[in-house]
């Protein structure tokens, strides 16, 4: 066999699993279809490093997430990757959303996050004092990073270790042969490359349901789009935690927040939007008026003209607008070949217990 190991996709859990599993192997190849990696769903989302506290108990949204929010903070410290422990506070903005904060509570310690506490109006007021609300549940393991810092980091590990890590190279087949698979490539100028590879990995973001098909596995994602709305940077250091209003029915997304950059800009969103095409990044700017009108209710300091458009990112979503929770799928679906399918968030925090997770189903 020419690789030990494929990887299909240089994001942030391609680079992950790469970074892992290149200490044990021979020979690993990332191939990553665009000129560099990271630039698919890992290049934008919010960069929180997530306390694990929305996912139903026992999933591998919950277990990951809270494995892999330990062990980033752990490497990041190490590895002088950007980062701030800066906490969370889930607000309440009228007494009704108050019994869904207690739910959210047990659900956060029935996934082992212990340090989450419930807080009243005056303590709101107290640690944030721009900010209204009835009441809240402050996560103070919640954090923010630079993500390409993190996958900078990855990549540089991956390669220390002997990986290849191969952009401009798109996987276009999949076949099983004796001891292994052939890979069917083709670069950015059309030529065709293949080689053979003990066994595949496929985290292909936002193709990874046509990657897996390659195994004979059938997954149909759907894309869900979220905007960025920016807040005016006159604003910065009036809010030092992120905020997010309690989360959406069924979880699609988790309402339109603030969050924080490590520079202390301010942005709202994501929003849930399900659409058909993948690589539409638009955003619509109509939508600032509701952007602002949303969360005015929790910051009122805010003016219709302090928030514009800014970014966009597409979540790979098993989940379909009209289902309940769907977790991450990372599945042998054919022997050596893994699939890791509707990697949404916490993807980026889970990432480091990902690769530990698929490290160990390599074994
Ligand atoms: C709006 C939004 C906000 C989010 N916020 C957070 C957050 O705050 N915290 C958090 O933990 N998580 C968050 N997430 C989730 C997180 O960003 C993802 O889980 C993570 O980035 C997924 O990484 P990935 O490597 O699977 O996908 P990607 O980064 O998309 O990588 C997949 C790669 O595969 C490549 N590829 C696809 N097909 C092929 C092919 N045939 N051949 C070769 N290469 C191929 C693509 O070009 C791409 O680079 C958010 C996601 C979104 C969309």
């Amino acid at each position: 066999m020419d690789a030990e190991i494929t990887i299909v996709g240089g994001g942030v859990i391609g680079l992950a699993i790469a970074a892992q599993v290149s200490s044990n192997c021979r020979e690993v190849y990332v191939l990553e279809k665009n000129e560099r990696c990271g630039m698919g769903v890992s290049s934008r989302n919010s960069e929180v490093i997530h306390a694990g506290i929305y996912y139903p108990q026992g999933t591998l949204k919950a277990i990951l997430c809270v494995e892999g929010r330990e062990l980033l903070y752990g490497l990041c410290a190490q590895n002088n990757i950007p980062h701030k422990k800066t906490g969370k506070i889930i607000i309440a903005v009228k007494d009704d959303e108050l019994a869904e904060l207690e739910t959210l509570h047990q659900t956060a310690l029935g996934n082992s996050i212990p340090s989450v506490r419930m807080l009243t109006k005056e303590q709101v007021q107290r640690m944030e004092p721009n900010v209204r609300a009835v009441g809240g549940l402050h996560s103070p393991e919640t954090g923010i990073l630079n993500a390409h810092a993190l996958m900078d980091y990855y990549a540089h590990t991956a390669q220390t270790n002997g990986a290849q890590i191969s952009c401009g190279t798109e996987v276009t087949g999949i076949e099983p042969m004796a001891g292994g698979y052939l890979v069917k490539t083709t670069n950015q100028r059309g030529e065709s490359f293949e080689f053979t590879t003990g066994r595949v990995i496929n985290s292909a973001g936002l193709c990874s349901d046509t990657v897996a098909a390659m195994s004979g596995a059938e997954y149909k994602l759907h894309y869900c789009k979220g905007d960025y709305f920016g807040i005016a940077d006159s604003r910065r250091g009036l809010v030092n935690h992120l905020i997010y209003p309690v989360p959406e029915k069924n979880h699609v997304g988790l309402g339109v927040h603030l969050t924080l950059g490590l520079d202390g800009h301010m942005k709202l969103g994501p929003d849930t939007k399900y659409i058909d095409r993948v690589e539409d990044f638009r955003i619509d700017a109509g939508k600032s008026e509701r952007f602002y009108a949303g969360a005015s209710k929790f910051l009122p300091f805010l003016t219709p003209a302090d928030v514009t458009p800014e970014m966009a990112g597409i979540r790979p979503k098993l989940q379909g607008p009209d289902d309940n929770f769907k977790d991450f799928v990372i599945r042998e679906d054919r022997p050596g070949f893994i699939n890791l399918v509707g990697m949404e968030s916490p993807g980026l925090t889970a990432s480091p217990a990902i690769a530990k997770y698929v490290e160990r189903m390599l074994k």
